[in-house]
């Protein structure tokens, strides 16, 4: 059951249209007889639709804040409230229950399977929902042709390039319809160009009004969002929206193509 105070809160910020909201959060890893103080202290309030980057030096807390966004882990203290939802005491249970329903992931390395087609990659994650056979099927064509990938359906991985096989690993990331997409350094093993395709295809499904948080070392990727928070020491060092956001789409325009 939940409460009359538990229901208003969660009503007052899905008016808001905050999908995420942390409140004062730290985290503290236990190292042995060391304590790592990983995040110190960080709030910040993501609403929908927007397109956040998070830069900042390795160690600053990236990954633990993007793991805390993810369900995957819990901070030590402070709140995590996932569409108005306080998730922060939830147990390993409850939270793998919300990953799969709330939250697609996409890495660094695309993690597809090597002898499976580009569909059945992407059907994968709704083999853990009860959705009926059919109706994965289609869901799973239809995250295809969101990343433009609806004629290689029926390729293998090794038939596919880097580019290709990252879109694979975002329909895959869409295919149970998350409220959020988040990427950790998603064009880490990409070229320029590809990783600035990669860019378009967040871009065209941010413009759809997915909520994307997405982490790049790189400048110029972080660009392509709306909104740059940068980490240090465990916590927030700027909160900026980005002016002058360029498209991706136009970009590639001016950049060479492997023919060239
Ligand atoms: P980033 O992703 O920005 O490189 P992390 O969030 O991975 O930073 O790490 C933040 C701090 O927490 C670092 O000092 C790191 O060594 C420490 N840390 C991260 N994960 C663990 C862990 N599982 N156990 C102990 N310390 C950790
Ligand atoms: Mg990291």
């Amino acid at each position: 059951m939940q409460s009359a105070s538990q229901i208003e809160t969660r009503e007052a910020v899905a008016a808001a249209g905050a999908v995420i909201r942390v409140e004062e959060a730290h985290k503290y890893y236990e190292l042995g007889e060391t304590r790592v103080h990983a995040l110190r202290g960080v709030s910040v309030e993501i609403h929908r639709s927007e397109f956040l980057a998070i830069m900042g030096a390795s160690g600053s807390g990236k990954s633990t804040f993007m793991n805390i966004l993810g369900c995957l882990d819990r901070p030590s203290s402070g709140r995590y409230l996932l569409e108005g939802v306080d998730v922060s005491r939830h147990d390993k249970r409850a939270l793998a229950l919300i990953r799969n329903q709330k939250i697609g992931f996409v890495f660094q390395g695309f993690n597809l399977l090597a002898r499976t087609t580009a569909l059945e990659n992407t059907e994968l994650p709704t083999l853990y929902t009860k959705i009926e056979k059919a109706e994965r099927r289609k869901r799973a064509v239809e995250a295809l042709a969101m990343v433009g990938l609806a004629d290689r359906a029926e390729h293998f991985p090794s038939q596919m390039s880097g580019g290709q096989q990252q879109r694979v690993a975002v329909a895959r990331a869409l295919v149970n319809r998350p409220s959020i997409l988040l990427a950790d350094e998603p064009t880490g093993n990409l070229d320029s160009r590809t990783s600035v395709e990669i860019m378009e295809v967040l871009q065209d499904l941010n413009d759809k009004g997915l909520t994307i948080v997405m982490v790049t070392h790189e400048h110029d990727i972080a660009q392509f969002a709306k909104r740059v928070i940068v980490f240090r020491d465990g916590k927030i060092r700027k909160d900026d929206a980005v002016t002058n956001r360029p498209r991706a789409s136009e970009v590639l325009k001016t950049l060479p193509t492997l023919e060239d």
